[in-house]
């Protein structure tokens, strides 16, 4: 007889996919691509069916196999190209294919809730006690208040509905005395299941009634009355067909009405698929404007053209420095592609911080834009992501994971700040969208155009190697040029005026200067919160988050101190936790504190700040930027979230406080990222008529990515910056991947690292470097220990390989992988 079986990929961390069988009733929707909700362990899952099997499983028998509870999907989610991108990437990035799926899928998963029910155990261990729980073998439950608390709850929502109550609803009635430790020792003594159930398939097509009118005779049978004579009116002023809330409202009609009507055979109600909108659709559109292209933006315009006609993958860097238009020639090369018949996909780090390019985007391309990020409902994200599959949208743009978006024919590929980190996922499995979206258009043979005014190493290099055509824009677009960049050395600032400030003179009167003028100006503070540390002054010591080994940031507006690494707080302290003494000092400033100084010191100008502390709820840094953009705000202040992208022509002037600060923690890529900020954030001034300038303040303002990025000089930096790669091996000449082990205590995150450590320097080839174990920069993380190793391989197979091999051993050894944090080129090795 034939058994149907399932193979199925499960978002967990083992690399192998998982055999169910499929129950008859559900054998007819069970199609490879389509998502399923399956028990894995004592869990449900949704997973990702991806082929099916006839006949008996060699060596084991089908009734052991466990079912496909339900099919999500009525169509396939996955085609063949997403596979193939995800198959590519969960190999490459060494995660599980399910794992890989997840990322391209974002949101799109089945809602799964936890139920509890007590037991016929349970029940009489209630009853006996009279309320109070009596079992001697389990002296500890019996005796827990809480327990008997959750027990009741329980019981008494079970025998009055006679269903399981959900798990948030058991929280919520017994607020703050639950815990979760309670209910699993009820659980495992037996008073208690907890099971879980799939609710909802996750986001599915909104349905809206619509009315249409059926007979157009409508003065005589059932015309009656004003209000069913107004509404047929209505009806027939918007063409015969109109949504049924919009109807109602207008017609003053209730539902009866409309139901009278129906059953008259006048109207007829129908079905129909209301699409969700993102908000940013909604924002009033500019008029397109009709730029002529430098003869720069027409060289690189004509190249792009050139390779789209031949259809054969090629990979551009467009390396324009800031304000050079680079925008201006993806959209023309946008428009190329779809008038050859092909699509785009249009990377950007974050597009919560660039709301005005999705604006721009709308005003050029209209309804064929599709959007996809992180900011949108899992409604509307849905939504799009199907008209995308669809072939409704001819350009995408959107964030990270729009890289895995169902795109049929793709032809062009843009990646806008190919080097910002933002295309790095910080959390397992790490992948970056930059890298795959030149995989994906060299599987799709399309073009690839990757932007930026400060390069990353990795690309340029590629691009000096003729494997990247190079396309330059070495100038600005409007009268003013380059800003005016000046450096001030903070510690002659101090001898000079004899006291610490946060403000050199320097800077304070140009900031005057332009409020007198009515220009704005933009300050980078790279440091949120009010006191960036507060320190002992007799025993010298920064009070340290308890979690890592961080120094802790006085926020003033919550009196807290917070840790920006784990979001711990803490009260204000009166004393020193380490010596008891009461001389504390606040030391280090934050933007909160720089907001506070700005508004005392110019008491008269406006003064907005924009970090993770301000920028909270939706559509808010939006917000902030349209204010600044509208002329209301004469200074922004911020963290790194005020560099990206924005162009206000009004902004003749950006300071930077603190520069030296943006070098951080020790970190092979420190370098590169001081440099690519300060770029970024100069790049701000001047972008209209008015020449700009850049005042940087630093302690240390000698430090070559500081001096380089203030002298524009990227060929320069780039010199530089690649001979310590080169020396030290690190990339763009060698691939590395760091391994991180994390455990609650030392010793074992060590031995285990050490374990790794010998397979890998027990195998490996003489190509392979391995360094380590050693405690990581960042020694103690949300009350873990990290201890790391740095592999680096000649090349990326070799390090595929070894990593492969690394994870087969360990596997044997059943070591879980979970304990080990894999990072295939790291951005960063705290
Ligand atoms: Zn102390
Ligand atoms: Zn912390």
């Amino acid at each position: 007889m034939t058994i149907l079986r399932a193979s199925v990929a499960v978002p967990r961390p083992v690399r192998r996919l998982f055999t169910y069988s499929i129950p008859p009733a559900l054998a007819p929707r069970c199609r490879p691509g389509v998502r399923v909700v399956v028990p894995f362990g004592r869990h449900k899952l949704t997973g990702y069916l991806l082929s099916l099997m006839e006949g008996e499983q060699p060596g084991s028998s089908p009734k052991s196999l466990r079912p496909i509870e339900q099919v999500l999907d009525p169509e396939p989610v996955l085609d063949g190209t997403i596979l193939e991108v995800v198959r590519f990437a969960a190999d490459y990035y060494v995660a599980s294919l399910g794992e890989m799926i997840r990322c391209a899928l974002p949101g799109m998963k089945a809602q799964v809730r936890r139920v509890v029910s007590v037991t016929e155990r349970g029940r009489r261990a209630l009853e006996a006690g009279g309320g109070v729980l009596v079992d001697a073998s389990l002296p500890r439950i019996a005796s827990d208040p809480r327990g008997r608390e959750i027990l009741g709850v329980v019981a008494e929502f079970n025998s009055g509905r006679g269903a399981a109550i959900r798990l948030d609803d058991l929280r919520r009635r017994v607020g703050p005395r639950f815990t979760t430790r309670t209910l699993e020792n009820l659980r495992a003594a037996g008073f208690l299941e907890v099971a879980e159930v799939a609710a909802t398939a996750g986001p599915r097509p909104r349905l809206e009634e619509e009315a249409v009118l059926v007979a157009h005779d409508v003065t005589a049978a059932g015309a009656k009355g004003a209000r069913r004579r107004r509404l047929l009116e209505l009806l027939g002023e918007a063409g015969g067909r109109r949504s049924v809330p919009g109807l109602l409202r207008d017609s003053g009609a209730s539902r009866s009405v409309l139901r009278a009507l129906e059953t008259l055979g006048l109207i007829a109600i129908e079905s129909r698929e209301a699409l969700r909108r993102p908000a940013s659709f909604e924002l009033p559109l500019q008029t397109p404007a009709t730029l002529r292209p430098t003869s720069a933006q027409k060289a690189a315009i004509d190249a792009i053209a050139g390779a789209l006609s031949t259809r054969s993958f090629t990979t551009f860097l467009l390396h324009g420095v800031t304000g050079s238009g680079k925008t201006e020639v993806y959209l023309r090369a946008i428009e190329t592609a779809i008038r050859s018949g092909r699509k785009a996909l249009y990377l950007v780090p974050e597009i919560g911080l660039t709301p005005l390019l999705a604006r721009r985007m709308r005003s050029r391309f209209g309804e064929v834009l599709g959007l996809l990020h992180s900011g949108l409902s899992d409604g509307e994200r849905y939504d799009e992501w199907r008209r995308i599959r669809n072939g409704r949208v001819e350009v995408v743009l959107g964030a990270r994971s729009a890289v895995f978006a169902p795109i049929p024919d793709l032809g062009l590929v843009i990646v806008d700040e190919e080097h910002d980190t933002s295309y790095k996922q910080d959390e397992h499995p790490r992948y970056n969208g930059r890298d795959l979206a030149i995989m994906r258009a060299k599987m799709s043979r399309a073009v690839v155009v990757l932007g930026s005014a400060t390069p990353s190493m990795e690309t340029y290099v590629q691009a000096e190697r003729g494997r990247y055509r190079m396309l330059a824009l070495p100038g600005r677009i409007g009268p003013a040029g380059l800003p005016r960049v000046e450096r001030i050395d903070m510690r002659r600032e101090f001898e000079e005026v004899g006291r610490e400030s946060v403000l050199s003179r320097r800077l304070l009167s140009a900031l005057e200067e332009r409020l007198r003028r009515g220009e704005q100006s933009l300050i980078l503070l790279n440091r949120r919160g009010f006191s960036t540390f507060v320190l002992c002054r007799s025993c010298g010591e920064p009070i340290q988050c308890r979690n890592c080994s961080i120094p802790m940031t006085w926020h003033l507006r919550h009196r807290r101190l917070r840790c920006h690494y784990c979001d711990d707080t803490r009260e204000q302290p009166v004393t020193c936790p380490a010596c008891g003494s009461s001389h504390l000092y606040y030391g280090g400033t934050g933007t909160e504190r720089l907001e506070t100084i700005l508004r005392t010191v110019l008491p008269t100008a406006r003064v907005q700040r924009l970090d993770k502390d301000t920028a909270r709820g939706r559509g808010s840094v939006e917000e902030m930027l349209t204010r600044v953009e509208r002329g209301e705000i004469d200074i922004l202040l911020g963290t790194q979230m005020i560099a990206k992208g924005h162009d206000f022509p009004n902004v003749t002037l950006v300071g930077v406080l603190a520069a030296d600060a943006l070098l951080g923690l020790p970190d092979f890529r420190a370098g590169e990222r001081a440099f690519q900020l300060l770029a970024q954030v100069a790049g701000r001034s001047g972008r209209g008529d008015r020449e700009g300038e850049v005042i940087v303040q630093a302690y240390d303002a000698d430090h070559h990515a500081i001096r380089f990025a203030c002298e524009h000089d990227f060929a320069g930096f780039a010199a530089r910056e690649l001979a310590y790669r080169r020396a030290m091996n690190y990339p763009p000449y060698a691939a590395l991947a760091a391994i991180l082990v994390r455990d609650r205590v030392f010793d074992r995150a060590r031995a285990r690292a050490e374990e790794v450590g010998l397979i890998l320097r027990g195998r490996s080839e003489r190509s392979l470097q391995v360094l380590g174990p050693a405690p990581a920069p960042l020694e103690r993380l949300r009350g873990e220990y990290r201890v790391q190793l740095l592999i680096k391989a000649a090349g990326r197979k070799e390090l595929r390989n070894a990593l492969g091999r690394m994870l087969h051993e360990l596997e044997g050894r059943k070591v879980r992988s979970e304990s080990l944090a894999i990072d295939v080129d790291p951005m960063t090795t705290l």
